[in-house]
């Protein structure tokens, strides 16, 4: 039996995560949970799941929270703030931490986990694109194992021997990243002047929560993914190329120097990948349907419209900057993407706020999680200086 941490799970990827733990009860027990805000919903979860540990990170709510669960029966332990998320990922009531927590805030648990040596399933890839290098380092110095979450990098985990080899010996020669091109593909950058929130969150294969849906709208998503790639791989940017695939079938593939290319297939929907990740190297049974390419219909492949989605582009721009560039551009985002979602700022601005911001503070090397958390917030207040332009 193994206990898993579902940390955000009130989530699009906490939900798909606890319907195929809740398919395995002999397998595996949601031991720790966590919310944002959402007390009601976090206690309804526990209600179902009964874990030792649930987490509200917003400490105000910590009272609410135990009331609920104490008129509701439920006798589990209570924790609230970002410490008390750490301390959930590295302590001794899981085993697995599925890092399901959105944006910049999963970082400190997500590092927590590595530090312990948790099995880690990464979602999370803001904290993979804000901290590559000390992620990894703590995955070495713990001794744990991380295997990804993220569609395309679990596809690719698949489709290379040993999942994660040095890639130059195995004969690697290219990673390439499957995109679904979001809602806004074949648009013309005039076309997407006036386009809301709700068309840019309505994505055409994939239920995902406001953020990322954002990030595939702008096909910054596939650019914070190039990142995680880089980092989960130690492939270099020019190793790494993005392939828009609107049917979302095919979702990613891996290049080999005698001309072989492998790509892991399946339907769009999440509950494959994390499955893998939980039972990895066996296979348990998803709740997916089998996938029948013989009524799938044609599948398309086309080269990303660079110019229309810039964000794109920026990212290569930070991952070959290097140092921090990639958690300068991570932060810019978040906080681009927040104001577009609060309808402060338009959709073709985003890019435009991430490209200042990037522009106004040059790449430093990567130190340590205090200088890093420092410029991730130098970042932000740069962003927001933009806003207050833009806006
Ligand atoms: P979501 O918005 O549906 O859920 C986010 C979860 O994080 C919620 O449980 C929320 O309570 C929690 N959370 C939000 N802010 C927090 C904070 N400051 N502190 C603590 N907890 C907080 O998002 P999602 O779609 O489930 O995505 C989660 C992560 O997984 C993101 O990094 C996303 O990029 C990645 N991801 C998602 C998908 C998908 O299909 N949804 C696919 C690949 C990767
Ligand atoms: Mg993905």
């Amino acid at each position: 039996m193994k206990n898993v941490a579902v940390l955000g799970a009130t989530g699009s990827i906490g939900a798909s995560t606890l319907d195929v733990i809740a398919r395995h009860p002999d397998r595996f027990r949601a031991s720790v949970l966590s919310a944002h805000r959402n007390v009601a919903a976090l206690a309804a979860l526990c209600e179902r799941f009964r874990p030792a540990l649930a987490v509200i990170a917003d400490p105000a709510l910590e009272g609410e929270l135990a009331r609920r669960l104490a008129a509701a029966g439920v006798h589990c332990e209570v924790a609230s703030g970002q410490p008390a998320l750490a301390a959930a990922a590295s302590g001794a009531s899981c085993d697995i931490v599925v890092a399901a927590i959105v944006g910049a805030a999963g970082l400190d648990s997500t590092l927590a986990a590595a530090h312990a040596g948790k099995r880690l399933l990464l979602a999370n890839k803001e904290s993979i694109v804000l901290g590559g290098p000390l992620l990894l380092e703590a995955l070495r110095t713990g001794g744990g194992e991380l295997i990804p979450v993220d569609s395309e990098h679990n596809a690719i985990f698949q489709c290379l021997p040993g999942g994660r080899p040095d890639l130059a010996r195995s004969g690697v020669r290219r990673l390439v990243l499957t995109a679904s091109g979001g809602p806004f593909r074949g648009r013309s950058r005039a076309d997407l002047a006036a386009v809301t929130p709700e068309q840019a969150c309505k994505h055409p294969k994939w239920s995902m929560g406001r953020k990322i849906s954002v990030d595939s709208a702008t096909l910054m998503n596939k650019g914070l993914e190039v990142i995680e790639a880089h980092h989960l791989f130690g492939a270099p940017a020019a190793a790494i190329d993005v392939l828009v695939h609107p049917q979302s079938l095919v979702h990613s593939l891996v290049e080999y120097v005698d001309g072989s290319v492998l790509a892991q297939l399946g339907n769009p929907d999440m509950r494959t990948a994390i499955a893998h990740a939980l039972a990895w190297p066996e296979r348990v049974e998803a709740g997916v349907p089998a996938l029948d390419l013989a009524t799938a219909g044609a599948l398309q492949f086309e080269a990303p419209d660079l110019d229309t989605f810039r964000c794109l582009a920026l990212a290569f721009q930070a991952l070959r900057a290097g140092g921090d560039a990639p958690a300068i551009l991570n932060a810019a985002n978040e906080v681009a993407v927040e104001a577009f979602l609060a309808g402060t700022l338009p959709f073709l601005a985003i890019a435009e706020v991430v490209e200042a911001v990037l522009a106004e503070l040059p790449a430093q090397a990567v130190v340590d999680v205090e200088s890093l958390v420092a410029r991730d917030g130098e970042a932000r207040a740069a962003a927001w200086r933009q806003l207050r332009r833009a806006c």
